[in-house]
C-alpha cells in the first residue's frame, strides 16, 4: 500500500499534487511518501511483534538522509556496505548500536570507523577480512562484534543480478567452511563471533527459498552453539519482494514474519532484519516530462526527459516500472504502443518496450512507480547530465531533499591541468 493516488484528475503524493512538484523542482525528479515509508516501516515491525528484532534498513536501496532519518524517528536502525553508508546512517541520526555493517570488500579504515562508531555488528564475508578485522581491532584495543555471512547455496531473488546465495555468488563464507572459520574466529583476539548472517538476494517472491536458507541457517547456529560459540543473533538479510505491476502478489510481511518465527521459536534467537526494497521501493515515484514522440517502422518511441543515468533499474535488471500520466486519463482516452526511452546514448537507455498507456503529447508528465529503491542511490550524471534531485513529502509539505547541482558543482571536482591551460 502507498500513498499516491490519483484525486480530481491528478495525481497526488499524498496532499501535494505532483504536478506542482514538476513545475517548481523541474524534471526529471524523484518523490518520496513520509506516511508511505513510516506505514512500511510499521508494517514490518508489526508483523516482528513479540519477536525480539532489530529492523536494520538497508541503506544501499535509498540513502537520501531525509529517508532514514524518517526512518530513524520510527527507531529503525541500518544496514551498511561502506564507511560512506555509515556515515550517512550517523548523519541521519541512527545510532551506532543499531548498525551492522555488510559487505565483501570492508577496508581497514572502514573497519576502523566503524570500530570508532561501536557499531551493533560487522556481517564477515570471508577469512581474510575476518583476520583484517581481528588486526585492526586489536590495534584500537576494541573487540569487533561479528556474525558470518554464510553462503548457503539457496537461489533466490527476482533476476539472477540480485541472486546472491548460489554457491558460485562472490556473498558470503562458502557453506563447507563456515564451522572451521568460527572455530578460527574463537582464537582470533578482539573477535567475538555472535551471530550468523545470511542474505540470499532480492525481489524474492516466494518464501520457499528464504525458509530453507533460513532452516540451514539455524541448524549451523544450533550446531555452532554445541561446539562452544555463544551464537546469539540471527540476521536473515533482506529480500522480501514487492508489487511492481499489476497481479504481483509477494508475500505478506506477516507470513514472512511468521515463517522466520516458525523457523527461529524457543530458540532464543535475536533477529536481525535488513529490509530495503519492501520499506522504499513503494513509497518513492520519479517524474518525467515527455519530449517527443518518434516513429520508426515498426514501434513508436516516446522520448521523455529522463534516462538511465536517473533510473537504471530497467536498462540493469530488465524491471518494470508502471508509468502513470499525471493527468488521470478521461474516460474513453485513446491508448498508443511505446517504446519509452531516454535521452542517453546507449540502446539500454530504454524504460518499457511496447507499453500500452494512455496517449501521450509532448509536455505531458508522468511518473515511473515504485522508484523508491534502488533508484536515486544508482544515480549518476553520465552524458554530463544534472544529478536527479529528490523530494520528501509529508502530508501537504513538501522539501527538496537534494538539489540538482549547478554546473560548476558537477565539474567542481575537476581540473585542467597548468600545463594545458599554459599552452592555451
Ligand atoms: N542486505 C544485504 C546484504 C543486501 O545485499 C541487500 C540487497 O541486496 C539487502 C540487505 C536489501 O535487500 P532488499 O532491498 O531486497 O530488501
Amino acid at each position: 500500500m502507498h500513498h499516491f493516488h490519483y484525486s480530481g484528475g491528478r495525481l497526488f503524493c499524498e496532499g501535494v499534487d505532483l504536478a506542482e512538484i514538476a513545475s517548481a523542482v523541474g524534471t526529471p525528479c524523484y518523490v518520496y511518501s513520509s506516511a508511505t515509508l513510516v506505514r512500511h516501516a510499521r508494517v514490518i515491525a508489526d508483523a516482528f511483534s513479540g519477536q525480539d528484532v532489530l529492523i536494520a534498513f538497508s541503506v544501499k536501496a535509498n540513502g537520501n538522509l531525509a529517508v532514514l532519518a524518517t526512518l530513524a524517528q520510527e527507531g529503525c536502525g541500518a544496514d551498511v556496505v561502506s564507511g560512506g553508508e555509515l556515515v550517512r546512517a550517523r548523519r541521519a541520526g541512527i545510532p551506532a548500536s543499531k548498525i551492522v555493517f555488510s559487505g565483501v570488500g570492508k577496508t581497514a579504515a572502514e573497519m576502523d570507523y566503524a570500530l570508532w562508531e561501536g557499531i551493533h555488528q560487522f556481517n564477515v564475508e570471508s577469512a581474510a577480512e575476518l583476520r583484517l578485522l581481528s588486526q585492526v581491532a586489536s590495534a584500537k584495543g576494541k573487540t569487533a562484534k561479528i556474525a558470518l555471512r554464510v553462503n548457503p547455496d539457496v537461489a533466490a531473488g527476482g533476476h539472477p543480478n540480485i541472486s546472491t546465495g548460489k554457491a558460485g555468488d562472490k556473498f558470503g563464507v562458502p557453506w563447507a567452511e563456515a564451522e572451521a572459520l568460527y572455530a578460527e574466529a574463537a582464537r582470533l583476539p578482539c573477535i567475538e563471533a555472535v551471530g550468523v548472517d545470511v542474505h540470499i538476494g532480492s525481489q524474492i517472491g516466494d518464501l520457499v527459498p528464504m525458509r530453507a536458507a533460513f532452516e540451514k541457517v539455524v541448524a549451523l547456529a544450533l550446531r555452532l552453539r554445541e561446539q562452544g560459540h555463544d551464537i546469539r543473533r540471527i540476521d536473515v538479510g533482506g529480500g522480501l519482494g514487492i508489487p511492481y505491476k499489476e497481479g504481483d502478489a509477494p508475500p505478506p510481511p506477516t507470513a514472512y514474519a511468521a515463517m522466520i518465527a516458525d523457523v527461529t521459536k524457543g530458540l532464543g534467537f535475536e533477529l536481525i532484519l535488513e529490509p530495503g526494497r519492501v520499506i522504499a521501493g513503494n513509497a518513492g515515484v520519479m517524474l518525467t516530462t515527455a519530449l517527443y514522440e518518434k516513429q520508426a517502422p515498426d514501434r513508436t518511441f516516446l522520448i521523455v526527459d529522463a534516462g538511465m543515468n536517473d533510473l537504471i533499474r530497467p536498462a540493469l535488471y530488465g524491471a518494470h516500472h508502471d508509468i502513470l500520466p499525471l493527468a488521470e486519463p478521461a474516460a474513453g482516452q485513446g491508448r498508443r504502443t511505446y517504446d519509452v526511452v531516454g535521452p542517453i546514448c546507449e540502446s539500454t537507455d530504454k524504460f518499457a518496450t511496447a507499453r500500452e498507456m494512455p496517449e501521450v503529447k509532448a509536455g505531458d508528465r508522468l511518473a515511473f512507480m515504485s522508484a523508491g529503491a534502488y533508484g536515486a542511490v544508482l544515480s549518476s550524471s553520465y552524458n554530463a547530465r544534472y544529478l536527479v534531485p529528490e523530494v520528501l513529502v509529508d502530508g501537504d509539505r513538501y522539501e527538496i531533499v537534494r538539489r540538482r547541482p549547478t554546473f560548476d558543482e558537477m565539474v567542481g571536482l575537476e581540473k585542467v591541468p597548468d600545463w594545458l591551460t599554459m599552452t592555451a
